[in-house]
């Protein structure tokens, strides 16, 4: 799979890029990541790639042509942008974009990006949270790295993403190991008990608990 991520702050990746699972993706072949950055394609001396909000008010506003100019060089792929106006992002995205063979992530930065893009240039536009950031690079990070572990061959034991958060519309439940006891705090006896049938049994209630307390949200007849 490859990914574009088009960033006037390619310097932000390669740090993040270089460690664990991620690293290890890009090293199998499994992944490759590129930047482009949409000042490339402007040709004024200042390399403008922002200007003022028509109708006026604070800030400003990424232009559109050069990330027309970025995009149209990133070539074919699915195009997701990140604004604190799009789709929370959820597993269901990173299981969908993981099949992929080319992703195009557009970060924006400032007040954010002219409107015409998301418009006619986008597929999808998604947001991590109902928060704002000051860019969109660490939105692209989690989507890369989120996407990395799920493609074949990059982690170790690919039954950890079967049997993790979300994935039947539960929380996972809580996870021990050695000692089992910590100034006087212990770990539930039943997992400690060799009995399997008790342990998956305590899992299953573990999980539809916990996601009732703590996201209510996600249960839906299931539960
Ligand atoms: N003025 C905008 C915020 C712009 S922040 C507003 O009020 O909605 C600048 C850029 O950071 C955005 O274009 C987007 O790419 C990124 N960004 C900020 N918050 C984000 C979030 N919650 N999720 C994804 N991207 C975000």
């Amino acid at each position: 799979m490859k990914v574009s991520v088009i960033t006037i702050f390619p310097d932000f990746f390669p740090g993040p890029l270089g460690i664990s699972i991620v690293a290890r993706a890009i090293e199998q072949d499994a992944l490759s990541v590129e930047c482009i950055d949409p000042r490339a394609f402007t040709d004024d001396l200042h390399r403008t790639v922002d200007d003022a909000p028509f109708g006026g008010g604070a800030g400003m506003v990424m232009k559109i042509e050069p990330i027309a100019d970025a995009l149209d060089a990133a070539g074919p792929g699915r195009r997701v942008m990140f604004t604190p106006a799009g789709a929370p992002l959820s597993q269901e995205h990173l299981d969908r974009w993981a099949g992929e063979a080319h992703l195009v992530l557009l970060c924006g930065r400032y007040e954010g990006i002219d409107q015409r893009v998301a418009d006619h240039l986008i597929d999808e536009e998604v947001s991590l949270g109902d928060f704002v950031l000051a860019g969109g690079e660490v939105a692209a990070l989690a989507v890369i790295e989120g996407v990395a572990r799920l493609l074949p061959g990059v982690l170790g034991n690919p039954s950890s993403i079967e049997h993790e958060s979300f994935r039947d519309g539960l929380l996972e439940e809580p996870q021990y190991t050695r000692p089992a006891e910590f100034r006087g705090w212990r770990v539930p006896d039943v997992l400690l008990s060799g009995n399997h049938a008790a342990v998956d049994e305590w899992r299953h209630e573990e999980r539809v608990r916990r996601t009732r307390e703590r996201r209510p949200d996600l249960l839906g007849d299931s539960s």
